[in-house]
């Protein structure tokens, strides 16, 4: 492929980035250019040995991060919120050439972190503050409820959006006083080296966010080992196996999963908006968004409207490798996962499917392009009807009630997100209210509810345990320290007290501490 690499990704600048991965082994992992197949540069591949050093370091960095004033700590992201926005277009770049993503969804991830540091800039303050609180003895006691980091937070990140997810779910974690060792996914390892090179550059002490690489089976049990608390972002079959290992251990985990979304239109939806946000839920990102549309649920009455133009504007998108915002849809991240795509497609038409359009694999753009597709007559016998596709394909339903719709939108394991579009936004959002999803987008695909930083965003059912965002995005980094104080030995029966009256004073006690404001 004759697609001219961005000009910031120079060799120097690539063994720059890698450096920072420790591997006494000397083995290192192919990165490639995903437009081209061209490798971009040997990553590192960290041992069990490595893995425990980076933890060592982490420790010893974080014991001096947490002494420190918190205000001391949030300079340091006021800092690298500006540096941050100031080299979007170098980490744009970075995350183009190995996610193959086109530009205006690789813009858009180096967003993310962003508006993370810019919400918990504001309100870490409060969730950090110990908040004191009465205590059993009215007046004479106090329990105070104290944030106290976790220690070392083990982070696993998948590489549909490496830098929001290397980077994003670390800030909370650094802010209240923790350390990080990062595994990135192998091929998309390079946008959060640079995340970290930045928050170095804004203050970040050096050693206090460590990062190993390497096949998640050989460093996640080492890494899950050696963490205090573990962040994982990728499939359920994976995070399934983090968070059987996280239990053994007794640490708390947040898994952030897959999902098999769905959007339901009401019959009295702007259809001008449902297209232009099926087409983004469909096929943004290459449809490689854990909260993408992947069931379209449409009122039986509209439903032949709705294919003709989303059928039309589908076909008229333009895919491409480009590293300018030319392309509306770029590549899958590697030829191994277009071969997923395409299998689970294959599978669907050899059962009955209809292919609507799109459908194949497109080799003269790069090794990894594959069509925007829109299937019909996909049923659960198919494994593309109860599986995440993770790729641009999705599949139409005609439905004859509401109730219907629901019910089939909940007919799945996953409770991701789901997307309802009506006119009638109190209808629309009572229908939302039905569907099993830990996130609800109405009148939009996925983008409200996940920059609306202030609200927790996590999966139910099978797609996950916890949430980022909110205040729990940040709590959840700190184990709570209940320091109770008693100002005067009171409690108990005094010396010498009759018990029988001991035991009737207390009990009138407790009759009017439920009557008190006292808490
Ligand atoms: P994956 O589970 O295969 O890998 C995710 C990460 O886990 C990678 O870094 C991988 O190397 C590592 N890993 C794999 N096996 C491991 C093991 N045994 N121990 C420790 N680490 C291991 O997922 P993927 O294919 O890279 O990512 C796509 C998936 O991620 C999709 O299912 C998508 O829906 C999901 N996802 C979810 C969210 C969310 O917020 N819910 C966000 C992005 C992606």
């Amino acid at each position: 492929m004759s697609v001219q690499r961005p000009a910031s990704v120079t060799d120097a600048f690539l063994q720059e980035l890698v450096s920072r991965v420790p591997s006494t082994s000397g083995g290192t992992w192919k990165l490639t250019e995903v437009y081209t197949g061209e490798v971009l540069v040997e990553l590192p591949q960290s041992t069990p040995a490595d893995i425990g050093h980076a933890f060592a370091a982490a420790r010893t960095a974080q014991v001096e991060w947490a002494a420190r004033p918190l205000a001391d700590r949030l300079a340091v992201f006021k800092r690298a919120h500006a540096l941050f926005i100031d080299n979007a277009q170098t980490t744009t770049d970075l995350i183009q050439v190995e996610s193959g993503k086109n530009r205006r969804m690789a813009i858009e991830e180096t967003c993310d972190p962003v508006m993370v540091m810019s919400h918990y800039l504001k309100r870490a303050p409060r969730l950090l503050a110990p908040v004191k609180r009465g205590g059993p003895v009215p007046f004479l006691s106090t329990s105070t409820e104290i944030r106290q980091p976790k220690g070392v937070v083990g982070i696993i990140a998948p590489w549909n959006f490496p830098f929001a997810t290397g980077i994003s779910d670390s800030i909370s974690a650094l802010m209240a006083g923790n350390g990080i060792v990062l595994k990135p996914d192998n091929k998309t390892a390079l946008s959060p080296l640079y995340g970290i090179s930045m928050l170095e550059e804004a203050g970040l002490p050096k050693g206090l966010f460590q990062v190993v690489c390497g096949e998640g089976p050989d460093v996640g049990p080492t890494l899950i080992d050696n963490a205090n608390y573990v962040m994982f972002t990728g499939s359920t079959a994976t995070g399934r196996v983090i968070g059987e290992r996280a239990g053994r251990n007794l640490i708390g985990c947040c898994l952030e999963l897959g999902g098999k979304n769905p959007m339901i239109v009401l019959e009295d939806a702007n259809f001008d908006e449902v297209v232009q946000g099926a087409l983004f839920g469909a096929f943004g990102n290459t449809g490689q968004i854990c909260m993408h549309i992947e069931r379209m649920y449409l009122p039986r009455s509209r439903y032949e409207e709705f294919k003709t133009r989303f059928v039309a504007a589908t076909e008229a998108l333009n895919l491409g490798a480009s590293y300018d915002f030319g392309p509306d849809v770029g590549s899958l991240v590697s030829p191994e996962h277009k071969e997923r795509v395409q299998s689970h497609v294959e599978d669907a038409v050899a059962k009955g499917a209809t292919v609507v359009t799109g459908g194949k694999a497109r080799p003269d753009l790069g090794p990894a392009f594959f069509e925007p597709t829109i299937l019909e007559g996909v049923t659960k016998e198919m494994i593309s009807g109860t599986l995440e596709t993770f790729g641009p394909v999705v599949a139409l339903y005609a439905y004859d009630t509401v109730d219907e719709a629901v019910a089939l939108a909940n007919d799945t394991d996953y409770g991701l997100n789901a997307s309802v579009w009506g006119g009638d936004v109190k209808n629309a959002c009572l229908v939302g209210r039905r569907i099993e999803s830990g996130n609800v987008n109405v009148n939009d695909i996925l983008a409200t509810a996940f920059a609306s930083k202030g609200t927790p965003s996590g999966g139910v059912k099978q797609s996950g345990v916890g949430a980022r965002h909110g205040d729990q995005g940040l709590l959840k980094y700190t184990d709570v320290q209940n320091l109770a104080v008693l100002k005067k030995q009171v409690m108990g029966a005094r010396p010498g007290q009759d018990y029988d009256a001991y035991v009737k004073s207390m009990l009138s006690g407790l009759k009017m501490m439920r009557k008190t404001r006292i808490r």
